[in-house]
């Protein structure tokens, strides 16, 4: 959880929803994926974390299927992201916080071990769910005062006599 943290920082750091993620090779141990938030960059709406670390992962391996592996992410994945992890055969997947608006493995819907669907993975939730949730908070604060410092210019500018000296 610690290395999709650092994937959430680097992404807070490019202007995007920080939430990041890595796909741990169970056998071995080793992160075959890694994946940060990109929809602002990439003007990609599939362009998630969870999606970007699935495709890397499957590179590594040379298969679709990624059974044998662990996707670690630091919020709660969406519809979309569940359904990829579902269809990626991915074999347990570790969130930190949990997603209230759009939370597909426990919150919403449990789409990641529906025993309707064909797979179904093991889920853990809750891993540094405070410093998961904390990154996101820090980044929408710091976007509401960037906000609220340019509406306060931009009336300060239609007050007359502020402007001038
Ligand atoms: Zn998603």
């Amino acid at each position: 959880m610690r290395e999709a943290l650092e994937q959430a920082r680097q992404a807070a750091a490019l202007e995007e929803v920080p939430i990041g993620c890595v796909i741990v090779h169970d056998p071995t141990g080793l992160i075959i994926g890694r994946g940060a938030n990109r929809r602002e960059m990439d003007r990609d709406p599939t362009a998630h974390a969870e999606i970007i670390a699935m495709r890397e992962a499957a590179k590594h391996v040379g298969f679709w299927r990624l059974v044998d592996c662990t996707l670690v992410v630091t919020l709660e994945p969406c519809p979309m992201c569940a359904g990829a992890i579902v269809n990626a055969r991915i074999g347990k997947v570790v969130y930190g916080c949990r997603d209230p608006k759009a939370g597909a493995v426990r919150t919403l819907y449990q789409i990641c071990d529906d025993p309707r669907l064909n797979h179904r993975a093991e889920v853990v939730e809750g891993v540094l769910a405070e410093e998961c949730a904390e990154v996101l908070k820090m980044f929408f604060a710091k976007k509401r005062q960037a906000r609220a410092t340019a509406v306060d210019r931009e009336q300060e500018e239609h007050i007359p006599g502020t402007n001038e000296q």
